[in-house]
C-alpha cells in the first residue's frame, strides 16, 4: 500500500508530498531502534540469562514442567535463553511485525523452532487453552518491558493482564522485582532547562532586566520523562541535597496493579539547599534473593569501573514544581505519583508538631495530578532550548552582535521561533520591531513573554509566512535589520535551521538595498571522530551470548541503507563522548547576504587523520557568524585537547555520519586519509554526503 504524506520541508519551508511505501515506517523504526544497544549490553544480557537459569532451575526442583511466556521477544533472544536453561516450552510474545518475523528466523537458525513459539501479537490478545494460542499458563514470565523511566513502555498494565490470564499463581518472573531510587539536587544547570532566568541587557538608558512571566514560578512544566546519560553530568555542575533512597519497587511474581497511585518517602536534607531536582533511575533484581542485579546508578552511587554503557536504559530528571529552599535536618516527605505509563514528583515540608509515628497515611492532597503546563512557555520551549535561552554566554554573544548593527532608525524584523532577540533589539534601541512567526510551522507565539515584560505594543508579531509578508505588516517600511539566531523548532539536524535563508529569500522585496543580516552567513563544519560508545547503537553484533543474531544485524542494515541514502542522525553530543581523530574542517559556507542560489553547493576534499583511533564517523554541525568578527557554534566549542578530548555545545544536537565500515588508524610515520564529497541541494534542501577512508 502507497500513501502519501504532506510535510514542511524543515529547510526549505516549502510543502512537499511523499510517496510512503508501508515498509517505509517499519524501516524508520529498525534502523534508528534500540535493538542494536540492547544486544551489546553485555550486563543486561549475562544477568537475565543468570537469572532465566536459576528461575528454570527452580521450578524443576519443584517437579513441574517449566513453561515460560516472553513478552516483546524482540529477536527470542530471553525465550533463546530459557530453552538453554532446559524450559520445556517457551512462548514468545512480539507484537511488532518485521520483529515477530525476524524471531522466527532467529530461532530456527538457532535450532529451537521445536521449543520455542513465536507469536505476533500484542500479550493482550494472547489467548490459552486448547486452541488458543498458548495451551496453558505459564509458571515463567520473562520480560524485557521496561524504559529508562521503567514503565514508560507500557510494563505495569502488561504485567497486571499476563497475572490475570496469561500465567499461574506464584509463577518465577525474571526480573523478579524493580526498584526506583531517587536523589534530590540542587543544579542550576538542570534547573535552566525548566525556568527561565532573567536577562540582563545594558541598553543605553541603563541595565533592563527581562523577566519570566509569573506563571513560570509555579508551572510544573510538561509530563514527559527527560532521560539523559546523567554520567556525562559532572559533580561540579549538582549538589547532591539527600542521600539517595529507596522511592518505589515493583514484585513482578505477583499481581501488579498498573492504576494511579503515589508512593511517599521522608527525607532528611544532609544539606541546605535549593531543592530543584529529582534524579532518579531504578534496579532490577533477577532473582528473589537480589543476588543478580542490574542497576542503572550512575557514577557517584557506584564504582566507575562496573559501569555498563548503554543508550536504551539512561536516568531520569525530574524538575519539583516550584524551586524549595531547605535545611538540612529538617523533615522532608518527597511524593512520587504515577499513572500507567509515566511518574513525577512533588517535596512537601512536614507540618509542624508533625511526628514519624502518626505520619503513615498521607493526605489525600499529596497526589496531584500529571504535569500540565500553564504559563505557555513549556509548549513552545523544550528543554535544550531553555538551556541555550539561558546560556548568558551565548546571550552575550547576540547582545554584542546587536549593538554593532542596530541603529536607531533600524526597522528590525526577526525570523527565528520563540527568540528572545526582538526583545534585545527594542531595548538596544531599534526604532521598529517585528517578529515574524515561521508561520508554515507551529506558531511561535512569545506573547506571553512580552506582556510579562511590558512589551505587547513594542514588539509586533506576524503570524504569517514569509513568502505571505506584505507591506501592510511592516507599516510600509522596509526591513533594515533582518535578524535571526537561527532557531527553528522543527529542524532535526543542524543544516535544517538554514530555513532562514529561504526565508531572507522570501522576503527581499521588504528589504533596504544595503540590508544588514545577522548572521551575516553560516559555515557547516566537520570532523571524524572515534566514540567511546555510540557508535555500538549501529554496530552489527553478530552473536549474543552464544545465539546468532546476524538475522538481526542483516536486517537493521537493510533498513539503514533502504532507498539507498544513508543519512546522518542527531545525538546531542555532549551525553556521548567522542575523541576527534582529525581537524575541524570548515566544509561549505552560505552566505545570508544574498539570497539562495538556483545552483547546487558541492564541496570535496580529504581530511588527514592526525590520532589513532578507530574512525567511527564524521560529526557535522553549524557555525553562525553574526558579525565580521563575532560567531556562534552549535557543535565544537573549542578545539580539542592533544588527547583529542572534544567540548560540544551543550544545547544542540550535532549530526552524526556513521560510517559503514571503521577504519583503525595507526598514524605513524604515514596519515591517513578520508576522502569526502558533500552536496547541499538548495531545491530540496538536503545535504548528501560521501565519505570513502
Ligand atoms: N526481549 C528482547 C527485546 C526487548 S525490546 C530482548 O531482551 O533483547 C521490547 C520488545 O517488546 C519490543 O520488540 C516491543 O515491540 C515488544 N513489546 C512491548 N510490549 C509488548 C506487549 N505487551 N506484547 C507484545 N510485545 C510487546
Amino acid at each position: 500500500m502507497k500513501t502519501f504524506c504532506g510535510r514542511a520541508n524543515p529547510t526549505t519551508g516549502s510543502m512537499e508530498w511523499l510517496e510512503e511505501g508501508e515498509d517505509y515506517d517499519y524501516h524508520q523504526e529498525i534502523a534508528r531502534s534500540r535493538y542494536a544497544d540492547m544486544l551489546h549490553d553485555k550486563d543486561r544480557n549475562v544477568k537475565y540469562y543468570q537469572g532465566i537459569r536459576a528461575a528454570v532451575s527452580r521450578v524443576k526442583e519443584r517437579g513441574e514442567k517449566a513453561i515460560v511466556l516472553d513478552i516483546g521477544t524482540g529477536t527470542g533472544l530471553l525465550s533463546m535463553m530459557a530453552a538453554s536453561a532446559g524450559a520445556d516450552f517457551c512462548y514468545a510474545i512480539e507484537v511488532f511485525k518485521p520483529m515477530a518475523n525476524a524471531a522466527v528466523k532467529i530461532v530456527e537458525k538457532n535450532g529451537f523452532s521445536d521449543k520455542i513459539k513465536v507469536i505476533n501479537k500484542h500479550s493482550t490478545e494472547v489467548t490459552v487453552g486448547p486452541d488458543g494460542d498458548m495451551q496453558c499458563r505459564a509458571n515463567i514470565l520473562v520480560t524485557e518491558l521496561f524504559d529508562t523511566e521503567l514503565i514508560g513502555e507500557g510494563a505495569l498494565p502488561t504485567y497486571e493482564h499476563a497475572h490475570k490470564f496469561l500465567v499461574q499463581e506464584g509463577c518465577e518472573a525474571v526480573p523478579h522485582r524493580a526498584t526506583v531510587y531517587v536523589q534530590l539536587v540542587e543544579s542550576r544547570r538542570m534547573w535552566s532547562w525548566k525556568k527561565l532566568f532573567p536577562v540582563h541587557v545594558e541598553a543605553e538608558d541603563g541595565e533592563k532586566v527581562l523577566v519570566p512571566p509569573s506563571e513560570m514560578e509555579n508551572c510544573p512544566g510538561v509530563p514527559s520523562v527527560c532521560d539523559i546519560q546523567l554520567n556525562q553530568m559532572p559533580s561540579s555542575d549538582f549538589s547532591p541535597l539527600s542521600d539517595v533512597v529507596t522511592m518505589f519497587s515493583v514484585d513482578f511474581s505477583k499481581p501488579v496493579q498498573s492504576a494511579s497511585t503515589y508512593y511517599r518517602v521522608q527525607l532528611e536534607p544532609v544539606k541546605s539547599g535549593k531543592a530543584q531536582i529529582v534524579l532518579s533511575w531504578w534496579d532490577i533484581d533477577m532473582d528473589p534473593s537480589g543476588m543478580i542485579n542490574c542497576t542503572m546508578a550512575p557514577y557517584w552511587v557506584k564504582p566507575t569501573s562496573a559501569l555498563q554503557w548503554r543508550d536504551h536504559w539512561m536516568q531520569c530528571v525530574y524538575f519539583l514544581p516550584r524551586e524549595e529552599p531547605v535545611v538540612q535536618g529538617e523533615k522532608l516527605y518527597l511524593t512520587a505519583c504515577r499513572d500507567e505509563y509515566s511518574v513525577w514528583y512533588n517535596l512537601q515540608r512536614a507540618r509542624e508538631g508533625e511526628n514519624k509515628a502518626d505520619k503513615e497515611e498521607p493526605e489525600a492532597d499529596v497526589c496531584v495530578e500529571s504535569p500540565v503546563c500553564r504559563c505557555r512557555a513549556h509548549l513552545l520551549w523544550n528543554r535544550p532550548r531553555f538551556g541555550e535561552l539561558n546560556d548568558q554566554n551565548r546571550t552575550r554573544q547576540y547582545i554584542r552582535s546587536l549593538r554593532k548593527v542596530l541603529k536607531t532608525d533600524s526597522v528590525c524584523l526577526c525570523i527565528s521561533d520563540g527568540s528572545l532577540l526582538p526583545v534585545l533589539a527594542h531595548y538596544l534601541g531599534a526604532k521598529q520591531v517585528c517578529h515574524l512567526g515561521s508561520g508554515c510551522m507551529q506558531p511561535s507565539r512569545i506573547d506571553f513573554y512580552h506582556r510579562s515584560n511590558h512589551l505587547e505594543d513594542k514588539i509586533k508579531i506576524i503570524e504569517a509566512r514569509p513568502e505571505l509578508l506584505k507591506p501592510s505588516h511592516l507599516e510600509d517600511k522596509k526591513i533594515s535589520v533582518l535578524v535571526g539566531e537561527p532557531f527553528f523548532t522543527t529542524s532535526l539536524l543542524p543544516w535544517h535551521n538554514l530555513y532562514f535563508w529561504y526565508a531572507r529569500t522570501a522576503v527581499s522585496t521588504h528589504l533596504v538595498s544595503n540590508v544588514t543580516v545577522l548572521p551575516q552567513s553560516a559555515s557547516l563544519h566537520m570532523m571524524i571522530v572515534e566514540f567511546q560508545d555510540l557508535w555500538r547503537i549501529r554496530s552489527p553484533c553478530g552473536t549474543c551470548e552464544g545465539f546468532d543474531v546476524q538475522t538481526m544485524d542483516d536486517m537493521i542494515k537493510d533498513s539503514l541503507n533502504f532507498r539507498e541514502s544513508k543519512e546522518a542522525e542527531p545525538h546531542p553530543l555532549w551525553e556521548y563522548p567522542c575523541k576527534s581523530l582529525s581537524d575541524p574542517q570548515q566544509v561549505l559556507t552560505f552566505d545570508f547576504t544574498k539570497t539562495v542560489p538556483q545552483h547546487c553547493l558541492s564541496t570535496q576534499g580529504s581530511v588527514k587523520l592526525l590520532r589513532k583511533g578507530k574512525s567511527h564517523g564524521a560529526v557535522l554541525w553549524m557555525e553562525y557568524h553574526l558579525t565580521a568578527d563575532i560567531s556562534v557554534s552549535t557543535g565544537l566549542m573549542q578545539l580539542s585537547n592533544e588527547k583529542g578530548n572534544c567540548e560540544w555545545n551543550p544545547h544542540c544536537k550535532q549530526a552524526v555520519y556513521f560510517f559503514s565500515s571503521v577504519i583503525e588508524s595507526e598514524i605513524q610515520s604515514d596519515p591517513t586519509a578520508v576522502t569526502y564529497a558533500i552536496n547541499f541541494d538548495t531545491k530540496t534542501g538536503e545535504i548528501a554526503m560521501d565519505f570513502k577512508l
